[in-house]
């Protein structure tokens, strides 16, 4: 019996892909093994790839002139990939905002390649908020602008896209696919799979095609986002089964209507939880309203003592992975494409219960 799963990530993906893949796993499509058990440049397996990437560019309309990458070594590995990428056409500046922990991390990487500019920081409240365009202090010569739309931990996310002179690069590994996105306004997007997308083990690139020229010199083959690009993401074997399910998973957000539909869901399911929480005076969140997040809503209760007991009931009621990040404690109810609408509605009526119970 499956149960509601908020995971942050690896997180849900939807009960038909797993299905299928299950009816699939021991022979595959008639062939007699599994999609795992196959050379990853043979036509079936590149048929797999091509599809997937078609329909990831169908669900995103993405431009003919940006390269849709299948890379390994997750968002954190393109933590790295985008300064080794970015920073050899002149200029070493990267002007990035302060948003959270993973913003933290794209900036303590991209300072031992560049100049790292901190355009705008919401430390000053605790990360609760997204900083807007009105107090930023940009770098007249960055050679990319880069930031965090969804913060996954904080529960934070951008309600705009940044309008810069550079290149935009915009972290999407807990957003991506979740509401249409205008790409001609990114040079570069990336996405570690495994919240949105698939299971882990692959992350995706969407890269504007004149940025593959700007590769610094001695950049390690595997972050080249070039040399993946010109060999169809098979420099070396792919992750091939993140990859196939992926594409399972592009298909299924196809047949639910798409983005736009995905968009609709999210905006539901994430003011159904908000307007309970704001109901309450036993659950909070401490983010700006502006800014809060469809994808990653944090909580917390007004007794912290009863965290131990909200955790252990929740999960016997069936609702898993609710504890908040390490880092911050709480609860974290995330809220991605693959978790339904019935999903919240237990939570919130499991978070009634328990306020009436223990408030
Ligand atoms: C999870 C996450 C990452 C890290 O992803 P890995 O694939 O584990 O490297 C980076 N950025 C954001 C916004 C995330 O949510």
């Amino acid at each position: 019996m499956r149960k509601y799963n908020f995971c942050s990530g690896p997180a849900a993906l939807p009960e038909a892909v797993l299905r299928r893949a299950q009816e699939e796993l021991l022979d595959w499509g008639g062939r007699g093994c599994s999609v795992m058990e196959v050379s990853h440049r043979s036509a079936d397996f590149v048929a797999v790839a091509e599809r997937a990437e078609q329909d990831l560019r169908d669900l995103l309309s993405i431009p003919d002139n940006y390269k849709v990458l299948f890379l390994q070594g997750g968002a954190t590995g393109q933590f790295s990939a985008v300064p080794w990428n970015l920073l050899g056409a002149g200029s070493r500046k990267i002007d990035i905002i302060h948003s959270g922990q993973w913003a933290r991390k794209a900036i303590a990487e991209a300072g031992r390649y560049g100049e790292v500019n901190l355009v705008a920081s919401a430390e000053d409240r605790n990360f609760s908020y997204a900083p807007g365009p009105d107090a930023w202090q940009q770098s007249a010569d960055a050679a990319y602008f880069h930031y965090v739309p969804n913060e996954t931990i904080g529960g934070v996310e951008f309600n705009y896209v940044p309008e810069v002179s550079c290149p935009l690069v915009a972290d999407m590994s807990s957003s991506i696919l979740s509401r249409p996105v205008d790409v001609e306004k990114f040079g570069v997007i990336f996405a570690g799979a495994q919240k949105n997308i698939g299971p882990s083990g692959i992350a995706v690139a969407i890269v504007r095609e004149d940025l593959l020229e700007r590769a610094l010199p001695d950049i390690p083959r595997s972050l080249h986002w070039k040399i993946a690009a010109d060999a169809g993401s098979m420099d070396n074997t792919p992750p091939t089964f993140a990859w196939y399910l992926s594409g399972l998973v592009f298909q299924w957000l196809k047949e639910q209507g798409g983005v736009e539909a995905m968009a609709e869901l999210s905006r539901r399911k994430s003011q159904l939880l908000y307007d309970f929480i704001d109901r309450s005076d036993f659950y909070s969140n401490p983010v700006a309203r502006d800014s809060r997040s469809r994808m990653n809503i944090p909580f917390v209760l007004a007794d912290a003592r009863l965290d131990k007991q909200f955790l252990r009931e929740s999960e016997a009621a069936g609702l898993l992975n609710l504890p908040g990040h390490r880092s911050v404690g709480g609860m974290r109810a995330s809220l991605y494409n693959a978790v339904p609408v019935e999903a919240v509605e237990a939570l919130v009526d499991f978070m009634a219960d328990f306020e009436a119970r223990n408030g």
